[in-house]
């Protein structure tokens, strides 16, 4: 046994997991099977005291380190050759305050396990669209999903955040302590520390009228006018994005229609039930639940992500041609709204600056076979480079990007990267967070 490792199984209380144990595979596995690292160590970090440790012997060792919630990350920041990954997922508890409406969420929960926790208090955590995915990632980018019109980002809803930094101190961030890292946390990703444990605001969502609308694909443009327009003034109880989509095997639909091409608006009406057009009401947890069968862990990812000011004209014509050619049930175009109590939020009052864009698109490719690889990577950047002439707009949504985006770190995070370079460098000089969408700490000081 090296000395890193022995100093690791001495000091922490979780496992250490190295290449010499049975389940070393499943343990270095992220979602995304296009990533096959192999770790000298996996850490599954039991408390902030472990983490603590880890940091400890990466910062002596001088191996690099990767940190995980979720393992969602579509460019594999989860993991690292011959590194030491700070897995999270034992610390999923959930303490939910139904008096004050916050929640307590340990820093490798997954949605799913936050949904589990609130709704039975009629409450919810704005997250995404598939329970799976890992609230630490999710959250640090920004968070966009069924709720962000009405209640914001992930991030506009977290009251404070405790964090693991470089020099293996725990502090709190909050509005009231550490601000300048409480601003960077709530959009700049995983460059500041290892939060062990967040707070959100929660809300109150039960059930939900939501679902699927399936529209022929020979429609797509007039769906995506009426889209454009009906999206601007909804009211915000109203999360609804549009999407493309190759008719799965399920019983609601037609058999001779499975295979077929369609355009969704995949809804989320938290209002009152009869003000909506029923179309299934169901618990908010069912909903974010809803398409994660679509996306078992190990299939092969390929993103590319966007915002757009505007869907104009020729934006929808662009998405009408390369959404023709969607190659499998996995794969999609979504276009996420991200108005309403997200745009009331300033560009400069957290480090997600794109506050005045309506739209996050995202090309998300996502296939099973190694052989169709260069195939879906193709049709994913052709159809990126075909709408982002279009956008009006640089960068694109840092937790939609994938591997070789990373050189367009600074424009994804806009007018806030130089305030962010600051921060890092108060906080990680020596960016020994650096597997992640990566902020370059700012020189002299
Ligand atoms: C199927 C699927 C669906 C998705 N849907 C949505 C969606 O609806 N909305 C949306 O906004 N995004 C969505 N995403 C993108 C998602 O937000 C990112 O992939 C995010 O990075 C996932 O977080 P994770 O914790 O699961 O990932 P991981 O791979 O575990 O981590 C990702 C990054 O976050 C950092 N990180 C994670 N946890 C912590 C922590 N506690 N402290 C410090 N750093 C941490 C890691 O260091 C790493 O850099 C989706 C992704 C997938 C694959």
């Amino acid at each position: 046994m090296s000395d890193t490792i022995k100093a690791l199984t001495e000091t922490v209380r979780g496992r250490v997991i190295t290449a010499s144990d049975p389940d070393y595979d499943d343990a270095r596995a992220v979602y995304n099977a296009m990533h096959d690292r192999r770790p000298r160590a996996v850490v599954q970090c039991t408390d902030s005291a472990d983490v603590m440790a880890v940091i400890a012997v990466a910062r002596d060792s001088g191996l690099d380190l990767a940190v995980r919630g979720g393992r969602h990350s579509v460019p594999g920041f989860g993991t690292v050759d011959d590194g030491l990954v700070i897995d999270l997922s034992p610390m999923k508890g959930v303490r939910v305050d139904p008096a004050k409406k916050v929640a307590r969420v340990g820093g490798g929960a997954t949605l799913g396990d936050v949904d589990h926790a609130t709704y039975p208090f009629g409450l919810a955590a704005p997250g995404g669209i598939v329970s799976t995915t890992g609230v630490g990632g999710l959250t640090l980018g920004g968070g966009i999903g069924y709720l962000t019109r009405s209640v914001g980002l992930s991030i506009d809803n977290l009251l404070s955040a405790d964090v693991v930094l470089a020099d293996g101190r725990q502090v709190t961030a909050s509005d009231y302590q550490n601000e300048d890292l409480f601003w960077a946390l709530r959009g700049g990703g995983g460059n500041f520390g290892v939060v062990t444990g967040f707070e959100f605001q929660l809300h109150e969502v039960g059930d939900v009228v939501g679902g699927p609308l399936f529209y022929d694909f020979d429609d797509a443009t007039q769906v995506l006018e009426c889209y454009r327009c009906y999206i601007d003034e909804a009211p915000e109880q109203l999360g609804c994005f549009f999407g493309w989509q190759v008719a799965p095997p399920l019983p609601f639909i037609p058999a001779d229609r499975v295979g077929d091409l369609f355009c969704v608006l995949v809804t989320c009406w938290n209002g009152p039930h009869d003000e909506a057009e029923q179309i299934e009401v169901m618990p908010f947890p069912t909903l974010q639940s809803a398409f994660d069968d679509l996306v078992p862990k190990g299939m092969h990812h390929y993103w590319k992500a966007d915002f757009a000011t505007e869907l104009t004209d020729e934006a929808i014509a662009a998405h009408v041609r390369h959404g023709k050619q969607t190659p499998n049930v996995s794969s999609s175009m979504h276009l996420h709204p991200i108005n309403g109590a997200a745009q009331r939020v300033g560009a400069d009052e957290t480090a997600f600056g794109h506050r005045d864009k309506s739209f996050a698109p995202v090309i998300v490719g996502v296939w099973p076979d190694p052989d169709d690889d260069e195939a879906n990577t193709k049709w994913v950047r052709d159809y990126y480079a075909a709408i982002h002439p279009h956008s009006g707009s640089e960068g694109g949504y840092i937790n939609f990007m994938s591997g070789d985006d990373d050189h367009r770190a600074a424009e994804n995070y806009g007018a806030n990267y130089e305030r962010l370079s600051a921060v890092k460098a108060a906080y990680d000089p020596d960016n020994l967070f650096h597997v992640n969408q990566n902020i370059t700490p700012a020189k002299g000081r």
